[in-house]
């Protein structure tokens, strides 16, 4: 098997989409302005995106595991119009209020653990990016890159991020610009 590469493990809700607390109708889903370009770049870049989203509205009962899914078809069906994709989308459906406590619900590990194995990642080389700390908090647990993309109602998660020596970027078009340039550049040719 060939070496395992980094990814970007991507959140959803306020960070590809506009964040409307539960997103369940696919009708009414709106990319964040400059998303789809934000990934479209990486896409050029070679970069796999796994996309992994806290979806406790299953757990609370608030949404059905099709209406889920009928929104992620229609995230995709969006990115794609901007040719724009991600790889695989990974979600926890548990109420944390509802014990005992899973180990998927970010920032716990099983959802970069499952895709790990399944898509040969390397979770030390990859970047975690999200509107809240706890998308970017695994970073710390793998030894990744966390970069913060706050929003105004990010509830003193930059101001976390800052203390703790996280990224953060103002919009998901600048954490691309900041993976972007740290990537190793190619070798230059050898010998003359
Ligand atoms: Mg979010
Ligand atoms: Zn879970």
């Amino acid at each position: 098997m060939s070496d395992p590469r980094p990814a970007l493990f991507l959140d959803r809700d306020g960070t590809i989409n506009v964040d409307t607390i539960h997103v369940s109708k696919p009708d009414n889903v709106r990319l964040i302005p400059g998303a789809a370009a934000a990934i479209a770049r990486i896409n050029a870049a070679g970069i796999p995106i796994i996309v992994v989203s806290n979806q406790s509205g299953i757990g609370r009962g608030l949404f059905s595991v099709e209406e889920y899914e009928s929104v992620r078809v229609r995230i995709d069906e969006l990115l794609a119009a901007a040719s724009a994709q991600v790889l695989t989308t990974y979600y926890c459906p548990h109420n944390p209020e509802a014990p005992p406590a899973c180990d998927c619900r970010k920032p716990g590990p099983a959802m970069y653990l499952e895709a790990a194995a399944a898509h040969n990642l390397d979770l030390a080389r990859s970047w975690y990016v999200g509107d809240r700390l706890r998308d970017i908090q695994p970073a710390r647990l793998f030894g990744g890159h966390g970069i913060l993309v706050p929003r105004d109602t990010t509830p003193g998660g930059d101001v976390v991020a800052a203390r703790d020596g996280f990224a953060i970027s103002t919009n998901l078009d600048s954490a691309v610009n900041r993976i972007l340039s740290s990537l190793p550049l190619s070798a230059p040719p050898k010998g003359g």
